[in-house]
């Protein structure tokens, strides 16, 4: 349906761009109970507070953080797994926070995701060959509703399982298996086969290799990547490591309680980092050159994450900035352009002006 007809559905939107999802002013706020019923809200916790970004379909978007910042959360929130309680989430012309029920749930469908521990989100108990089947079953698809099989191709759930494995690169003899028999890159392969079965056209990956060994790790970014090619996909890939996301990602979102604080496309962002916390992430990651990395000036981070029921006055970074002045335990930052990106920070020209951070092109 066209989102200019004038009977248009009131959950389509007006969005006409190229982008598979674009995300205006999010907020997930869970509400902080007390009393001897928890009748009381005495507070809230801003895991997600005023959050915009923009997904163009068939690339990658990469979410970084601390462990906290929000961006599990967020990745949750867009397959509305949590409930926005603020903001759009528009996918593909429908804002999914105003659906529920089947019209959600045909929605979901199309989107999928992937987890960091295979081992927490596949049965035990299930062999390889239910868990690929049951995501078909539980939406109703009949074998002859799958797009993907050709018309000379065998239709029935149990060929498509076997076709999705061998796309992953497991042999069909995995289907008799059950989730113990697999190491870790392989289990989170059965995870990514369980996800593309239903020909999503979205993917959030959440932290997809970090619980896997570094040699795996990129065997499996790898797999990422050619089945987005061989699919189109589109992917919201989540990491605390800015490493992890680099080669992957067309476009960077780095979060910080809450609020995206920089982002850009790939490339600007690792050539040229201006926000403090990014700087600070950067200087986390090794660089392979022992002299380099022993000499490099780097942006520590000083203290703890604040909590996000009560997040800092004015720019929410400025307890743990090294650049902090007055104003910016007050003012809060607009997340404003500058050049080919966005930075929310008082002080980003000046500070990327002066700052002698060594930039760690070549590390993986
Ligand atoms: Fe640091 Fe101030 Fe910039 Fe926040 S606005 S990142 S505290 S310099």
């Amino acid at each position: 349906m066209s989102a200019t007809n004038e009977q248009a559905d009131p959950v389509e939107t007006t969005e006409a761009s190229g982008n598979l999802l674009t995300v205006r002013g999010l907020k997930v706020h869970y509400p902080i109970k007390k009393g001897l019923i928890f009748d009381r809200t005495v507070g809230h916790v801003r895991a997600v507070d005023g959050v915009d970004l923009e997904v163009p379909r068939g690339q990658t978007y990469g979410l970084v953080g601390e462990s906290g910042c929000g961006k599990s959360t967020l990745g949750r929130a867009l397959l509305q797994l949590e409930e926005a309680t603020e903001g759009e989430i528009d996918f593909d012309g429908t804002d999914l926070t105003r659906l529920s029920g089947e019209r959600l749930r045909v929605m979901r469908r199309r989107m999928q995701m992937v987890f960091q521990d295979p081992m927490a989100s596949l049965d035990p108990r299930q062999s390889v060959q239910s868990l690929l089947i049951e995501p078909l079953k539980v939406h109703g698809l009949a074998p002859s509703d799958i797009e993907e099989f050709g018309p000379d191709s065998p239709k029935s759930h149990l060929a498509k399982a076997a076709s999705m494995l061998e796309v992953v690169g497991l042999p069909r003899a995995s289907l008799a298996k059950y989730p113990h028999e697999f190491s870790g890159g392989q289990r989170q392969r059965i995870g990514i086969a369980r996800a593309m079965i239903l020909n999503p056209d979205l993917v959030i990956a959440d932290e997809p290799v970090s619980a896997l060994d570094v040699s795996v790790q990129a065997q499996v970014i790898n797999l990422l990547e050619r089945l987005q090619d061989l699919f189109g996909l589109t992917y919201v890939v989540i990491a605390h490591d800015l490493a992890v996301v680099r080669h992957i990602s067309d476009r960077i979102g780095v979060m910080y309680l809450g609020h995206i604080v920089e982002e850009a496309d790939a490339d600007t962002l690792y050539a040229e980092p201006m926000h403090p916390y990014t700087l600070a992430l950067m200087s986390a990651i090794p660089v392979p050159d022992p002299v380099l990395e022993d000499t490099r000036e780097r942006v520590l981070l000083q203290g703890d994450l604040p909590s996000p029921a009560n997040p800092p006055a004015g720019c929410r970074f400025h307890t743990r900035c090294p650049f902090a002045q007055d104003d910016c335990r007050t003012e809060v930052p607009e997340l404003r352009t500058i050049g080919p990106r966005k930075v929310a920070c008082h002080h980003a020209e000046e500070i990327h002006r002066n700052a002698e951070i060594t930039v760690i092109d070549g590390a993986s």
